[in-house]
């Protein structure tokens, strides 16, 4: 954790979602069956994950209601990076092979990024970059300033 403690978990998602751990910068949106967070362990302004509330594995196991709740708040959260954060295209990263449960990456495109590879190709080392070389202060001030900006604009 960033203030150093360790903790334990079987389910990464589960423990956010029950407030077990706060996620860095807090909780972006809420809604009756998601919870979005800034992924702060890659430095990325925008970087979203956006987690059921429940804990399952795959998209065939949503709900109706759960389906289309989470088709909602993705654009909505998707609107919000454009409009406060001008953020133009994103990759959406969903793997049902996780230790977590059910999430989505949302991960903004910028234009360093475009020097790491193309495409999908450039997600790991884009990844990695951020982790390793953006840890900086002036980052970090920016990354707290994209998930306030976005919690704002999410108030419902
Ligand atoms: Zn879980």
């Amino acid at each position: 954790m960033a203030n150093g403690e360790t903790v334990e978990v079987e389910c990464l998602s589960c423990a956010l979602v029950d407030g077990l751990i706060e996620p860095e910068g807090g909780v972006v949106v809420e809604t009756a069956h998601f919870h979005a967070h800034q992924d702060v362990a890659y430095p990325i302004p925008g970087l979203i994950i956006l987690a059921s509330k429940r804990h399952l594995k795959s998209l065939d196991e949503l709900t109706e209601a759960e389906r289309l709740d989470y088709i909602t708040i993705l654009s909505e959260i998707r609107k919000a990076q454009r409009d406060v954060l001008g953020i133009e295209s994103v990759y959406y990263f969903y793997n049902e092979d996780t230790t977590h449960h059910f999430h989505t990456w949302i991960v903004p495109r910028y234009e360093w990024m475009y020097e790491l590879g193309r495409s999908v190709e450039s997600v790991r080392p884009v990844l990695l970059h951020a982790r390793n070389e953006m840890n900086d202060e002036a980052n970090l001030k920016s990354v707290r300033q994209a998930i306030s900006a976005l919690t704002e604009e999410l108030k419902r």
